[in-house]
């Protein structure tokens, strides 16, 4: 069980990190019921067990307001005010007994809670008014120990997401020049790629295979051959009438003459013979 709930806060963690832009240390809103609370359920040391749950750095805030509310109640309360005293004190800029440590609260937070505040309450009137701020993460104490209620659009975020978010660079730090210039070597890098792929698919579409050339080649070439051929075919007879003949008697001629030759030497050989 603890393992799962451990596992359901650190994704309810990466989800405000990465959808509303969370970042660290975070700003833990304290309210009076809370730190006593805790108190009363021996959670002494609020900073480490709050660090525990978000496995992030935080630093603990408590409203002026919230510190009069328990001064006020007095008799009971000493603990948790002493234990109030040692934490981060916020200028709400609210006059003394102008305001209750909820509407305190709720004005901290605002319509969009802007200022990234975490709070931490055991008022569950205060926590189902603010549950209407999307942005706005919620800590509560039990017998069992802190939880974070769980983000009403949360059911959207992948844990794929989750772990994008371990990675990710803080939107303070991206503001940073250093970044900045980083980000425009990185758009910079994507245009050259993009420009170079373009490219390369131009060579590609231009070159076909080189054995389909070749191929194409012979043909063409043997193609023209023939028809030079039946176009001398044609074109010699023509002289060939002029000239008795022609060159195609040439070879049968010497064919014939060498024949004749043979048949002359031969006739040669039998006449000498002969004689
Ligand atoms: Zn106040």
């Amino acid at each position: 069980m603890r393992r799962k709930k451990h596992k359901h806060t650190r994704r309810a963690v990466g989800f405000y990190k990465l959808s509303y832009g969370f970042y660290e240390p975070f700003k833990i809103l304290l309210d009076g019921n809370f730190i006593h609370a805790t108190m009363s359920a021996s959670m002494l040391d609020l900073p480490d067990l709050i660090h525990k749950l978000l496995g992030a750095q935080c630093k603990l805030y408590v409203t002026r307001c919230a510190m009069r509310e328990l001064e006020e109640l007095g008799e009971g309360f000493e603990k948790s005010l002493e234990a109030a005293h040692k934490y981060e004190l916020h200028k709400c800029g609210h006059a003394p007994g102008q305001c209750s440590a909820a509407k305190c609260i709720k004005d901290q937070i605002g319509r969009t809670n802007a200022n990234h505040w975490w709070l931490a309450t055991q008022d569950k009137g205060l926590r189902q008014d603010l549950s209407q701020v999307a942005g706005l993460p919620m800590l509560f104490a039990s017998v069992n120990g802190l939880h974070l209620e769980e983000p009403a659009g949360m059911s959207k975020f992948t844990a794929h997401e989750a772990a994008q978010t371990q990675m990710a660079v803080p939107e303070y730090e991206r503001k940073t020049s250093a970044l900045a210039d980083l980000d425009a070597l990185r758009r910079e890098v994507k245009r050259r790629e993009s420009s170079s792929t373009v490219a390369f698919r131009r060579k590609k579409a231009k070159g076909p295979n080189p054995l389909a050339i070749r191929k194409a080649s012979k043909k063409q070439n043997q193609a023209p051959r023939k028809g030079k051929s039946q176009d001398n075919k044609q074109s010699q007879p023509q002289p060939a009438e002029g000239s008795d003949g022609g060159e195609e008697r040439g070879p049968k001629n010497r064919k014939r003459k060498r024949s004749g030759s043979k048949n002359e030497n031969s006739k040669k050989g039998s006449i000498g013979a002969q004689s």
